[in-house]
């Protein structure tokens, strides 16, 4: 198939949707990015890559930088980390505290805020220093996406930190359920030094390809995890990875993703390649419009969806 042909197509039939959608305005630093940006890079197995649009702009990973931390948490407590959060659709926005406070401090899965505040927590306790958890998190993101340069921004992290109070809220409700181990403020704070950590689509697509290979990167054959974890990991995507809208992207898109309210989205098509999409202004529940629609097209015109 002519992928790089399948992604013009879908860049030029995209072109009049541009300006439908919000960028995040809730943390400041994010708000100020022009809407107008899409960028969309696929990397199949044997590393061919094929690329259309802003594919080489950095932006803010966000929530798909809860993909990383998960996987990192997996390999050091495999089963165990789930006695602290489940692997089921929470129905609720990304950072909701109602079904915490009913479920005793004990998160739904690891992709809303709250199960990515106690997987960041769980790194912390593991490394006993929460630089030195932020440091191999960010190591961990430049073994997969095999790039050395790539960093936070500090500006982000801090802008988010001034506005924490309900990232703030969600860990000190769990902290009064005995489900954090250090301070409700060290965990946010590092929580939000990994969103900030700032890829584009090339990096993020490359950063997949473990999840695409059973575990394995495919092109380094460094073993991250076992095809089982591996196999769960994407499980998670495809049941939670885009909260409250997970069952509309099943449905529409049908593949194993992760979004971020940076506007980006990436996306597993198990055995075959790894995706990354961009484009800053989000729907209502806070993904990428322009990406969950680009990604849309693409299902459709290559019938890669796992169903
Ligand atoms: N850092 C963001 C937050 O905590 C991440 C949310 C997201 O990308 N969905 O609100």
């Amino acid at each position: 198939m002519d992928y790089q042909a399948v992604l013009e197509e879908i860049y030029k039939e995209i072109q009049p949707h541009f300006g439908e959608g919000k960028v995040a305005d809730y943390i400041p630093a994010l708000s100020s990015i022009d809407p107008r940006q899409f960028g969309f890079s696929i990397i199949t197995q044997d590393g061919s890559t094929y690329n259309v649009g802003d594919t080489q702009t950095d932006f803010s990973i966000q929530s798909i930088s809860k993909l990383f931390t998960f996987t990192l948490a997996l390999d050091i407590y495999s089963r165990d980390l789930y006695t602290r959060l489940g692997v089921e659709p929470s129905g609720n926005p990304f950072n909701s505290l109602v079904q915490l406070e009913y479920e005793q401090g004990k998160p739904r899965n690891p992709f809303i805020n709250a199960g990515a505040i106690v997987v960041t927590d769980s790194l912390i306790a593991h490394y006993q220093d929460d630089y030195k958890a932020f440091e191999v998190i960010l190591n961990f993101i430049r073994d997969v996406a095999d790039d050395n340069t790539i960093s936070f921004d500090p500006e982000v992290s801090s802008s988010e930190m001034e506005h924490a109070h309900r990232n703030l809220a969600l860990a000190n409700l769990m902290k009064s359920f005995n489900n954090l181990d250090n301070e409700p403020n060290q965990a946010v704070q590092t929580y939000f030094k990994h969103c900030a950590i700032s890829m584009n689509t090339q990096k993020l697509s490359r950063a997949m390809l473990y999840l695409a290979n059973g575990g394995t990167d495919p092109l380094s054959n460094k073993k991250y995890l076992t095809p089982q974890q591996t196999r769960r990991i994407n499980a998670v995507m495809l049941t939670c990875g885009h909260y409250d809208a997970s069952g509309e992207f099943a449905f529409h898109v049908g593949l194993p993703g992760k979004s971020g309210v940076g506007g980006g989205i990436v996306a597993v098509v198990p055995g075959k390649m790894g995706i990354s999409v961009w484009s800053p202004a989000l729907n209502h529940y806070g993904n990428s419009h322009l990406g969950t629609l680009a990604l849309q097209k693409f299902v459709e015109k290559t019938g890669l969806s796992i169903f």
